[in-house]
């Protein structure tokens, strides 16, 4: 019997050794930094004239590896590797499937901190939420393996004298894998894996800004003895060969976390059948989201400002469920956002690399200058109270930014923003803040902070978001645990780190045998 699942522990930087070990890896990944990666197509590994510089957000000079780009000639090699790939993977047993991605776990948990500092310097993530991205993608290799298992034991069905009936679940096909660049070791890894252990083989298109992380994850991949063509590792900007890629025939189904616009462009372009495709295309689209804080009169205000700071703020606010809406109880706003502002000011920005930083930079240019158009636009629809400006040097530094007397239609409380830009929305009773909480198109996550059971029993029934926390941040879901994924505008429906999610990703076959 194999252990149950289990969450990686995150590791303690009180621990003087982890301080030394995880500054160790810094060290030793920073002597690493401007290598060339390549292609993998199979078993090819394929260098294009046509490169892109990976650079480090917390200091933009410096180039944390160059990626060579596929076109969409590159797409259709990777599409028929995977195709051909897939004719052996998908006879490989379930079990034998999913001890790769316990090997991949076993190599990742051995190099947590090397792994770590790449997304230090790749992503800007401080070394807390650089720590907690690794353990998720363990937890998801862990995890995603497990419920193959699960999936492959003899499936309950209602008997039927003289017949024997029985429900596999069989791979899909070709995938094609898109993740964002925001959890780009766990999103990328456990999209990724999830499709490879229910049997089906993939293309995958990592985020171009941080294609290192997933070049070192595919080296990896190949210690954990993951056969060639299986993942084919196809760098490229989305907006050259995206459409190539989903649009392909051979393409069976398409795994995408990222922003709503590009989310329905892909489910659009997917649904469209092409010449010689034999199947509707499957979407998986986990998509963005504007998510709420409620406080309730009645709140523990202290919990209430930890919970919205840490929502708000955590990697620069740069998370689909990160709080950049608070809606607060009219006869605590004041105090509430007091405290808020406090806590937020104490937060100390610097580069990713050094132990003491809680804000990290944004994690380019692009990002830089829309999340400062927004922060103008911000100040125009409320009073911005802390915050508010870029921090000068070589990174991409905003200082987190709270913005008072919101109106719960204003621009900034309905558009994403994907930065530390938190609206502070007074609401006239609960009842109020619960309408405002669902005024958005999104529906990812939310929280209510409240010591009152009435209250929260309404919030349960009406607040509609996928993951709704009650008294704690509304970031942080664990696999298994909190299994992730929202409504409306937010996505597809489907739950990553959950029992229904391999599912989504194979067909069920029924075969009735007459003795
Ligand atoms: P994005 O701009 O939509 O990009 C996501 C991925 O799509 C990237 O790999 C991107 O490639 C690719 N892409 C771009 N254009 C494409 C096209 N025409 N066809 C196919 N693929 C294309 O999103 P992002 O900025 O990376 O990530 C932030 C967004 O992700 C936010 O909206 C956030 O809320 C959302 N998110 C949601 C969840 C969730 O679970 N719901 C989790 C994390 C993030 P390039 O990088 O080459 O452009």
């Amino acid at each position: 019997m194999r252990e149950p699942f289990r969450n990686e522990p995150f590791t303690d930087f009180t621990i003087s050794d982890s301080i030394a070990d995880f500054g160790a890896a810094l060290r030793s990944v920073e002597s690493q930094l401007g290598l060339e990666y390549r292609l993998k197509i199979g078993s090819d590994r394929i260098e294009t004239t046509n490169k892109r510089k990976s650079i480090n957000p917390s200091e933009f000079k410096q180039v944390v590896g160059i990626v060579s780009q596929g076109d969409t000639e590159h797409a259709h090699k990777a599409i028929l590797a995977a195709a051909a790939a897939f004719e052996e993977w998908k006879r490989v047993p379930p079990a034998a499937r999913a001890r790769v991605l316990y090997k991949a776990a076993a190599i990742l948990r051995r190099r947590k901190h090397e792994f770590s500092a790449w997304l230090v310097f790749e992503a800007g993530k401080n070394w807390a939420e650089a720590d907690g991205d690794t353990a998720e993608a363990i937890d998801f290799l862990e995890f995603y393996g497990r419920e193959m298992e699960r999936l492959a034991e003899r499936q309950p069905l209602v008997p039927l004298a003289g017949e024997d009936n029985e429900l596999t679940y069989v791979p899909l096909g070709v995938g094609v894998v898109i993740p964002p660049w925001n959890f780009p070791l766990a999103i990328m890894a456990g999209m990724t894996m999830a499709s490879v252990v229910a049997g089906n083989t993939v293309v995958l298109k990592p985020a171009s800004p941080t294609a290192v992380i997933a070049a070192k994850f595919i080296e990896l991949l190949e210690e954990a003895g993951l056969p060639d063509g299986v993942v084919n590792y196809l760098p490229g900007a989305g907006g050259d060969i995206g459409d190539f890629l989903v649009e392909h025939p051979l393409t069976r189904f398409i795994c995408f976390t990222g922003s709503r616009e590009v989310g329905l462009r892909i489910n659009e372009r997917a649904a469209a059948a092409r010449q010689d495709q034999k199947w509707i295309k499957r979407v998986i689209a986990e998509m963005g989201g504007k998510d709420t804080i409620i406080v309730a009169e009645d709140a523990d205000l202290d919990l209430a400002a930890d919970a919205i700071t840490a929502s708000a703020f955590g990697y620069s606010g740069q998370k689909c469920s990160a709080c950049s809406r608070a809606v607060i109880e009219e006869s605590v706003y004041e105090d509430v956002l007091e405290k808020v502002v406090r806590r937020t000011a104490a937060l100390k920005i610097g580069h990713a690399s050094e132990q003491a930083t809680a804000i990290g930079p944004v994690i380019d240019e692009r990002a830089y200058i829309n999340i400062l158009k927004y922060i103008e636009v911000g100040r125009s629809e409320g009073t911005l109270v802390l915050g508010g400006n870029k921090r000068g040097g070589t990174g991409y530094f905003i200082e987190p930014t709270i913005i008072r007397d919101v109106a719960p239609y204003a621009r900034i409380a309905q558009e994403e923003i994907f930065g530390p830009v938190l609206a502070f929305i007074k609401a006239a009773n609960f009842d109020a803040a619960l309408d405002i909480a669902n005024n958005t198109e999104y529906g990812l996550t939310g929280a209510v902070i409240s010591r009152d059971r009435a209250k929260l029993e309404k919030a349960r029934d009406e607040f509609h978001v996928g993951n709704l926390y009650f008294n704690r941040k509304c970031t942080g879901a664990l696999v298994g645990v909190h299994p992730f994924g929202g409504f409306n505008m937010s996505g597809t429906d489907s739950k990553a780190g959950g029992r229904d999610y391999l599912l989504l990703l194979t067909q069920a076959k029924v075969v009735s045998e007459r003795f």
